[in-house]
């Protein structure tokens, strides 16, 4: 029987809680699919901090360099928010993602019938919602360089730089090629073409690859655009790809068409090795340890696991099923039951239970 060596990062908050769900599911589900997971749990963020001093320990990394997938809760909270930038826990998460090469940040959006209730936008406009995010992740203005902040002349100035190199973007556009190839076949590609330089180079490259993918409609918006066009009417979209600044509101605002931030998962990939899955909600500190935290975003990231990372997509399935199941006989965690929910007759759960509910579904 195949073995899959799973690196788990519960991190902090509400991470361990809603990993113990996970861990519970993908032991479940890899039982019923016939392969096995073993385990490596390891500290990273605050918890890292706590342990060793570094909110990512070499063993860690290593540990996740070593593994076939690994699965990320959440980093952070306010004890660490004092400390200087490199030695917080957020640091923690870059060096990872740098470590393990991940340039390719997925987000997949898409609304579960049981929850178009919960958005913020008309039904009318968000049911049938199924869109993916590409977002660049190691690049552009968050790593560019020069960078810093200078006194002149009696005044502050900071800076920062937005720079791509050609092949930087072709390997995010063949990740978002791809993908478009392997959905509906249609592929946005978001920039500022009109003002930055590096945002023409982007445009430039995207367009050259659409010749070896002729089976894609590649189309190109502009950022502030492509802001109005995700609210206005989101179901134009299949796959939106984007730079690392733009990709990181457009994939938050895309995010939000569901209703709740509990509910997203999202994968980073790189050209080799591991994966890493996370939700791409934080480790809500406010609502830690009080056994209220929705852990289907978790759930769903560990289904992107199974999916992307390990190739089992009958067991994703399964995963993703028994949440749609839950949802549709009206368990609720805190964060999505609102009026609607209670009206309905939708009942609250807690966290654990809620994982309960979905051991059982499968
Ligand atoms: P957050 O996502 O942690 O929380 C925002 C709001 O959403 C809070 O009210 C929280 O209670 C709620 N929420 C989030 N996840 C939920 C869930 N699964 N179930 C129910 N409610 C949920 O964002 P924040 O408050 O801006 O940040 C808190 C900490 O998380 C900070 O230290 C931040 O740096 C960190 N953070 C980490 C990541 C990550 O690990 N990838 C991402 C974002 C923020």
């Amino acid at each position: 029987m195949t073995t899959y060596r799973i690196t788990l990062l519960p991190g902090d908050g509400i991470g361990p809680e809603i990993t113990a769900v996970a861990r519970r599911l993908l032991e479940a589900v890899s039982a019923s699919h016939g392969f096995s997971l073993s385990f490596d749990e390891q500290p990273v963020g605050g918890a890292a901090i706590d342990a060793c001093g570094v909110p990512l320990p070499e063993r860690t990394l290593e540990a996740c360099r070593q593994s076939d997938a690994v699965l990320l809760a959440a980093i952070g909270g306010p004890r660490y928010d004092g400390l200087p930038r490199e030695q917080r826990p957020e640091s923690g998460l870059l060096a990872l993602r740098a470590g393990l090469g991940l340039f390719a940040n997925l987000r997949p959006v898409k609304i579960i019938p049981a929850l178009a209730g919960a958005s913020s936008l008309k039904p009318e406009v968000i049911e049938g919602v199924d869109l993916m995010v590409v977002r660049e992740l190691t690049g552009g203005v968050y790593f560019g360089t020069p960078k810093g902040r200078v006194e002149a002349g009696g005044h502050v100035r900071a800076f920062n730089t937005m720079a791509y190199s050609d092949y930087e973007i072709d390997r995010i556009a063949k990740v978002a090629f791809q993908l478009a190839t392997e959905r509906r076949g249609r592929l946005c590609s978001v920039d500022k073409a009109n003002v930055l330089d590096v945002s023409q180079l982007w445009r430039d490259r995207v367009t050259a690859m659409a010749a070896d993918y002729p089976a894609v409609e590649l189309s190109h918006l502009y950022v502030d655009n492509a802001a109005m066009q995700l609210v206005r009417w989101p179901k134009q979209f299949d796959v939106l790809l984007t730079s690392n600044l733009f990709g990181d509101i457009l994939s938050d605002e895309a995010a939000m068409l569901t209703g709740s931030i509990g509910m997203l998962p999202s994968a980073s990939l790189g050209s080799d090795g591991p994966g890493l899955f996370e939700p791409v909600h934080g480790s809500a500190p406010d609502i830690a340890g009080q056994d209220v935290a929705n852990p289907m975003a978790m759930v769903l990231s560990a289904a992107m696991l199974l999916r992307v990372g390990l190739q089992r997509p009958e067991a994703a399935d399964a995963l993703e099923r028994a949440v749609d199941q839950v949802l549709a006989a009206g368990c609720r965690t805190a964060d999505l039951i609102g009026e609607a929910g209670l009206a309905a007759g939708c009942t609250r759960l807690g966290c654990a239970a809620i994982g309960e509910r979905l051991l059982e579904a499968l």
